[in-house]
């Protein structure tokens, strides 16, 4: 469904996030992204909706590759989960969710934009799904606690029936409880409507428990990709004992210590 086939990117100032990474997704998969912050999760999730460009490798939609030019076909089968939400805090939980129905949500369309009531229906269902009671469909989204709204985040990048959502760090901010809650909301909101997700998370607990697919990056690069099942305790040491500011130095010792 989604196929990443030898992606590198580098940017203007030297600085190479992603080196020939080769994935490919299946249509439904869970597909978890770690890795400590510079690994890359970021970059390679923003070339499937386009935001970042590889600098060399394809990436694929559907078998066919994603270029300047027929990006905005893709984009319409993508929805987006973003860890500061992008909720429009003055309007309310209905209209926040339809919003994702519109490609130019600035706040005056939204709030203009009268929609059908087919759209309608389908945001009633998508929030009953993901947990948030009716009476808070007319809320305004500021009132709501974060993890009701990241409610409102997860039904608005489901109702333009997307292939895929991208989910940045979804529950950052929430706490543990919280955090499972939504991360259960959002694994069977795509399991009902078939969704890929791509989700980014820090938490390897969290991913351990609803991942159907870990990928560890690695300073851009894949060091693990397997079922949380064969992520065993030493690789889950080894992806987290690297970073840019600690130096390659504690990883590698972390590596010899799996390949011993
Ligand atoms: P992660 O999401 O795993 O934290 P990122 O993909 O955000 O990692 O970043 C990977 C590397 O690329 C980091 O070294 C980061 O500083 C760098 N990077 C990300 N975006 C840019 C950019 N626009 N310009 C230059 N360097 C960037």
């Amino acid at each position: 469904m989604l196929a990443f086939d030898s992606v590198c990117r580098r940017f203007k100032d030297g600085t190479v996030a992603v080196k020939d990474v080769s994935l490919n997704i299946p249509q439904g998969e869970f597909c978890v992204l770690l890795g400590p912050s510079g690994a890359g999760k970021s970059t390679l999730m923003n070339m499937i909706n386009g935001v970042v460009e590889p600098t060399s490798g394809k990436v694929h939609f559907d078998g066919e590759p994603i270029t300047r030019s027929n990006l905005r076909q893709f984009q319409r089968h993508v929805g987006m989960i973003h860890q500061q939400l992008h909720l429009i805090p003055r309007l309310s939980v209905l209209h926040n969710v339809l919003s994702g129905l519109l490609p130019d949500k600035s706040l005056l369309r939204s709030l203009l934009k009268s929609f059908p009531k087919e759209d309608q229906l389908k945001a009633f269902e998508l929030l009953n799904e993901v947990g948030l009671e009716q009476k808070h469909l007319m809320r305004r989204a500021s009132e709501l606690s974060g993890g009701q709204q990241q409610r409102v985040a997860i039904a608005r990048a489901f109702v333009s029936s997307p292939k895929v959502v991208l989910a940045d760090e979804p529950v950052a901010s929430l706490d543990p409880a919280m955090s499972r809650s939504v991360l259960n909301s959002l694994k069977a909101a795509a399991k009902h409507h078939g969704a890929t997700v791509v989700c980014t998370l820090h938490q390897l607990d969290y991913a351990l428990e609803f991942a159907d697919r870990i990928v560890a990056l690695r300073a851009g690069e894949v060091f693990f990709d397997g079922s949380p099942a064969e992520l065993d305790n030493q690789t889950q040491r080894a992806i987290y004992a690297f970073t840019q500011t600690e130096g390659q130095e504690k990883s590698e010792l972390a590596l010899e210590e799996v390949a011993a």
